[in-house]
């Protein structure tokens, strides 16, 4: 029987394959699935103990269940940090980050190229509560430098960012933060837990849509909150503890099993990527591509120097605007038209009309995100096939130019 103790020395294969594990009486090789909602205690005495937090024990599966936790150790220890919580969704855990921890009166600094849900919530809802949110482009150190330079209480960016790959340097914006007093939350699903250490680049807090690599396969939505104990102790735990976005036991049995392939399945991803990525940049009707992977990418270095691989996801801008952007999509035929990604399956989206659609059209032109603009999320299928899909659909490109 390993101990926790054994966890923290093992390497990051290790841990993702048996961290957290915690063995029941049945000796069972798979992590259990606990499903409960209650816990009985064996006296009146234990349950007072209990409610006191004297005792270190689960009481309602709201505040933690046995599945759960095993999940949450299993993540802390791949990403290094003090504590973890996971949630329902990875939205769950955007705002938990956020709300947890703001009151009215406070400043948020984030970067402009944000998932567009975490966008509502800086934009439409914490403004009803007086929470200010100053926005700036990631790449661009004066910007962060002038928002910061008055006081903060947080910074959210996602880097890379979704749809247009931008690369944000996390040492030179969390030294800003920390001047202003604002804690950094990254959002690091596009990087993985394998590809990029946000804590140990400077950041405070960092998130996870687990929906995506960590499920890795299409299965269930989850979210996971990592940072310092005290942080997750004194602001985190209460809020979820009483808002309640807890996940399934089931989800996170899920997340355990995708926990233990990711690191092979992230290498894949990012070989896969790269190739795809280096095609499409020879193809005459592609106008641009952009993937950290690539020299040509505006922060090649910067992705070189804070990210160990440049993750699953690119973008790629095509000649005809949107009709011939939509006239590629509709000819793929084993590349899925999805707005999902980190699947196992190569998924691809037209940011413009879908996840981005909410967006004001001015807005939408300042990211970047055109009608000729595509968003791919390389999977795990042999690259030769995903290249000839690409290959053949592309032909299609020009198809309504000609007639
Ligand atoms: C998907 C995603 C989210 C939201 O996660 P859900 O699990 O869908 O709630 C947040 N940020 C990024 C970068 C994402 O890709």
């Amino acid at each position: 029987m390993t101990r926790p103790s054994d966890w923290a020395g093992w390497q990051p294969a290790t841990q993702l394959v048996r961290g957290g594990s915690v063995r029941s009486a049945f000796d069972e090789t798979s992590e259990a699935l606990y499903l409960t909602s209650g816990y009985v205690y064996p006296n009146a005495e234990a349950a007072e103990e209990a409610f006191a937090q004297r005792l270190d024990r689960f009481v309602y599966s709201r505040y933690g269940s046995p599945t759960v936790g095993m999940l949450e150790e299993r993540l802390r220890l791949i990403e290094g940090a003090e504590a973890c919580r996971v949630t329902a969704t990875g939205m769950a855990a955007v705002n938990a980050a956020l709300l947890c921890q703001l009151k009215a009166g406070d400043r948020v600094v984030a970067a402009r190229c944000l998932f567009s849900s975490s966008l509502w919530i800086l934009q439409d809802l914490l403004t009803r509560f007086g929470v200010e949110t100053v926005f700036v482009d990631g790449t661009d150190m004066a910007q962060w430098q002038r928002a910061l330079a008055k006081p903060a209480a947080c910074v959210l960016l996602e880097t890379p960012s979704n749809p247009t790959l931008e690369v944000i340097d996390l040492p030179a914006v969390a030294a800003l933060a920390h001047k202003a007093g604002a804690r950094v939350i990254v959002d690091n699903v596009f990087a993985t837990p394998l590809l990029q250490k946000p804590l140990a680049l400077g950041a405070d807090i960092v998130v996870y849509s687990t929906t995506k690599h960590i499920d890795g396969q299409g299965r269930c939505l989850g979210g996971a909150v990592l940072a310092d104990a005290s942080f997750v102790r004194e602001k985190l735990v209460p809020f979820l503890r009483h808002t309640g976005p807890a996940m399934s036991p089931f989800n996170a049995w899920v997340n355990l099993k995708g926990l233990e392939t990711l690191e092979l399945r992230v290498s894949r991803h990012v070989q896969n990527t790269q190739t795809v990525a280096e095609f499409l940049e020879r193809q005459p009707g592609v106008e641009r591509v952009l993937y950290p992977g690539l020299p040509s990418h505006p922060q090649h270095a910067l992705a070189g120097r804070q990210m160990t691989g440049a993750g699953s996801v690119l973008a790629f801008t095509v000649r005809g605007g949107k009709p011939a952007a939509f006239r590629l999509l509709n000819h793929l035929r084993i590349i899925d038209i999805s707005n999902n990604l980190g699947d196992a399956k190569s998924l691809i989206c037209h940011p413009a009309t879908t996840t981005h659609q909410r967006l004001a059209e001015a807005e939408r032109a300042h990211l970047g995100i055109g009608g000729d603009m595509l968003r791919l999320s390389v999977g795990l299928e042999d690259v030769r096939d995903l290249i000839a899909d690409l290959a053949q659909a592309l032909r299609y490109l020009n198809e309504g130019a000609i007639g």
